[in-house]
């Protein structure tokens, strides 16, 4: 064999969310998309808002020269400060177009800022459970990823985050709202972490940067805020995109800003612009980000998904489930009602019911479901369920 040893590991381990994908392309062969219960991704139905589909015309309209060409590695300066406005109006904080960059969706802006940070063995924390990529993110650029489990309704635990900071740690990153569990953190606890990473970075004689990745915040439902990670500590970056806000996850637009008292910023800033450059991404899509730059108050009707979501934990309630109703994101996260959450979801599977076990998100003894499907496949997936948690407590 020659490929890496170490990809072979990583497919192996990063296999379940696949695993889900071609189960429930099978089963849907077999007995008609109508009939399967695919609960398994994180992709959005939803389409696009009516105003990407008129920008996007417009933009792609334009023949001026140079429309195609080359950019600067960090995006169009204007397209920035578009987005430099509305994110100082999020962030509570006056943020400079400067102080952004275009990336290819968040996932690419999550690369940028660890090639940027980490040397060979840093240690970034992540919280449990966890969007599964980060491992990959972390290691792709020689970092060494640390869990800290959530406390038990899923929020930061503080004291835990404080045990696992070492003189290794370069970084932690959250997600809020959070991919799976639904839950946004507080304001007061975002404050009470970055006290906490100041305290222990001056503890180390080291900068611990927090890094909110934040693709969900503008899909929150009951009226909840996310908060600012700007004002809870200046070492601190955001990034996010509109993968998720605009439906768009396919096109790869988003960006990052860091706060603009950040330890080292020019230094930082040339890095982050530098690794967006050769890590072979160059520069985020020219024609998204043009279409982007004028969609700043635009967002998906997440009504849709706090309509799904008050259908969904009505089903699993009915049906018996222990879970944490979301707060945010397209995501819950019940408990498994036997231990071995892998088992739990094959006996969904018999039912036609496709979820990612928890133990894919670093937290076995639950499972996910994704609400980012049509409503009558959330309606009609409630006997299944019933039949499910029957058949598991038998
Ligand atoms: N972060 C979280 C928590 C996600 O759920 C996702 C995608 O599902 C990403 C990052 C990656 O998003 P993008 O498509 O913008 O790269």
């Amino acid at each position: 064999m020659s490929i890496s040893k170490k990809m072979k590991n990583f497919a192996e381990k990063s296999s379940w969310i696949r695993k889900m994908f071609e189960e429930g392309a099978k089963m849907k062969a077999e007995f008609g998309a109508e009939n399967v219960f695919d609960f398994s991704l994180g992709n959005p139905d939803v389409p696009p808002p009516p105003a990407f589909n008129k920008v996007i015309r417009e933009v792609a309209a334009d023949e001026s020269a140079g429309v195609h060409a080359y950019m600067p590695n960090g995006g169009y300066p204007w397209v920035r400060e578009a987005l430099a406005a509305r994110m100082s109006i999020e962030q509570g904080v006056a943020v400079h177009h400067g102080d952004m960059l275009m990336t290819c969706g968040a996932a690419g802006a999550l690369n940028v800022v660890m090639k940027s940070l980490l040397n060979p063995g840093d240690e970034v924390i992540i919280l449990a459970p966890f969007f599964v990529e980060y491992h990959f993110y972390v290691d792709n650029h020689g970092g060494v990823a640390k869990i800290v489990p959530c406390d038990k309704d899923f929020n930061l635990d503080l004291e835990a985050i404080r045990k696992a900071i070492g003189d290794k740690t370069k970084a932690l990153i959250i997600n809020s709202p959070n991919n799976p569990t639904g839950q946004i953190y507080s304001q007061d606890s975002l404050d009470a972490l970055g006290k906490l990473l100041a305290e222990e970075g001056s503890k180390h004689s080291s900068t611990i940067y927090l890094v909110a990745d934040e693709p969900y915040r503008k899909i929150v439902f009951d009226k909840h805020e996310v908060g600012s990670i700007f004002q809870a500590t200046n070492n601190s970056i955001v990034l996010s995109s509109y993968s998720k806000d605009l439906s768009l996850p396919g096109e790869r637009i988003g960006y990052l800003a860091v706060h603009p008292e950040i330890n080292e910023k020019a230094s930082l800033l040339d890095a982050l612009t530098l690794a967006n450059r050769i890590l072979g991404f160059v520069n985020a899509p020219a024609l998204m980000q043009r279409v982007v730059a004028e969609l700043q108050d635009v967002c998906v009707d997440s009504s849709i998904y706090a309509r799904r979501r008050d259908i969904f934990c009505k089903i699993l309630k009915n049906a018996g489930f222990d879970f944490i109703p979301p707060k945010g994101a397209f995501y819950v996260f019940p408990k498994s009602p036997i231990e071995d959450d892998v088992a739990f979801c094959a006996i969904l599977q018999e039912h036609k019911i496709l979820a990612v076990p928890g133990r894919g998100f670093g937290a076995p003894g639950y499972f996910r479901l994704a609400f980012c499907v049509a409503e009558d496949i959330i309606e009609g997936s409630a006997e299944a369920f019933m039949a499910a948690m029957k058949q598991a407590k038998a």
